[in-house]
């Protein structure tokens, strides 16, 4: 039995995460402060011994008692809307949280794996996106509190792994949708979803030709526990063989196939049929990113992981979810 420590555990990923490694008979401590995290998401685990929760912002040094053998660190607000709330507050939950989370790390001797996103390409020059790419991203704009906070993460990652040989894995998550995620969150699926169930407009910002790339969350956290499974040496050695590359990459987790928001927008029309809405256009925000789509040939062939789960399927589970709860 592993104790694992899961920051951001009530949030959308950690609550899908949660209940998997609970299912595999490890021991839970999930932290977060519940900024976007929900405590009904977390609420059927209570009553699991293996699960505990603390109430803790990351961004502040913390310790726990017991030995811990596997970190994932989730914390962050991820949805613009909530991120651009608190810019600062988002900053310093990257920043200040990594260096927290990489010294008890250190202490613990544990396995971590870190939670990058696709955002630090920001609005991308090459497309699709492979983990070679450096990005192309504002410091000063509505979205750099987050991409840059988890830009700076990753190098702090980085550089502890090479000064510390700490295990630390990284991941890049592309756009990733599902059950339990939050109904406030601005998200374009979530938002879509909740819009066709009410019978109100559906918000299409700018003319909608923008693209993303749709990862059910499943499949993402196959990938995530494929990724903290592979032995060091395994992973190295692949990753040398097939793509010369010397260092632990970020690799990029998401679903390859591209859809244009609009398209995305007929799609859940055409899965709710029951729906009054009608699609309306709204202004395009500052810095939205035009393009968007993993390249995951690393993950392919480093893990042989691959997303199986197509966007029509996943939105249908995540339609019966939010007509759950709304
Ligand atoms: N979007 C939209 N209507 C909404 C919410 C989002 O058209 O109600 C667009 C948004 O402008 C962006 C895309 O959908 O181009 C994805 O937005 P989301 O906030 O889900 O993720 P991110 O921009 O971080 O990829």
């Amino acid at each position: 039995m592993k104790t694992i420590l899961i920051t951001g555990g009530s949030g959308f990923i950690g609550t899908n995460l949660i209940r998997r490694l609970l299912e595999y008979k490890n021991k839970i401590i999930c932290v977060d402060n519940n900024y976007t995290g929900k405590l009904e998401n977390i609420n059927p685990f209570l009553s699991n011994e293996n699960f505990k929760f603390i109430d803790h912002d990351i961004s502040q040094p913390f310790e726990i008692n017991e030995k811990i053998d596997e970190i994932y660190n989730l914390a962050c607000p991820a949805s613009p809307v909530y991120y651009q709330k608190r810019p600062l507050f988002t900053l310093n939950t990257s920043v200040l949280g990594i260096i927290n989370i990489l010294k008890l790390a250190k202490k613990h001797n544990a396995k971590l794996l870190h939670a990058s996103t696709s955002e630090i390409y920001g609005n991308p020059l090459e497309h699709p996106q492979k983990e070679s790419y450096w990005g192309n991203v504002n410091t000063i704009g509505l979205r750099s509190c987050y991409d840059e906070g988890k830009r700076v993460a990753e190098t702090y990652c980085y550089e502890y792994q090479k000064k510390f040989n700490l295990d630390v894995r990284m991941i890049r998550i592309f756009n990733t949708y599902g059950p339990h995620m939050n109904p406030e969150d601005g998200r374009v699926i979530s938002n879509f979803i909740i819009q066709a169930l009410k019978d109100k407009p559906i918000t299409v910002y700018g003319d909608g030709k923008q693209t993303r790339s749709f990862q059910y969350v499943d499949d993402l956290i196959e990938g995530m526990l494929k990724y903290m499974k592979i032995d060091k040496d395994e992973l190295k050695n692949k990753l040398k063989d097939k793509f010369n590359w010397d260092t632990i990459p970020v690799l990029n987790m998401g679903n390859p196939e591209e859809f244009t928001i609009l398209k995305l927008a007929y799609k859940i029309l055409e899965l709710i049929p029951k729906s009054k809405s009608k699609i309306v256009f709204k202004p395009l925000p500052k810095d939205d990113p035009v393009r968007r789509r993993p390249d995951i040939t690393m993950a392919k062939e480093v893990l042989g992981w691959e997303p199986k789960v197509k966007l029509e399927e996943g939105l249908k589970r995540t339609i019966e979810y939010f007509r759950d709860i709304v």
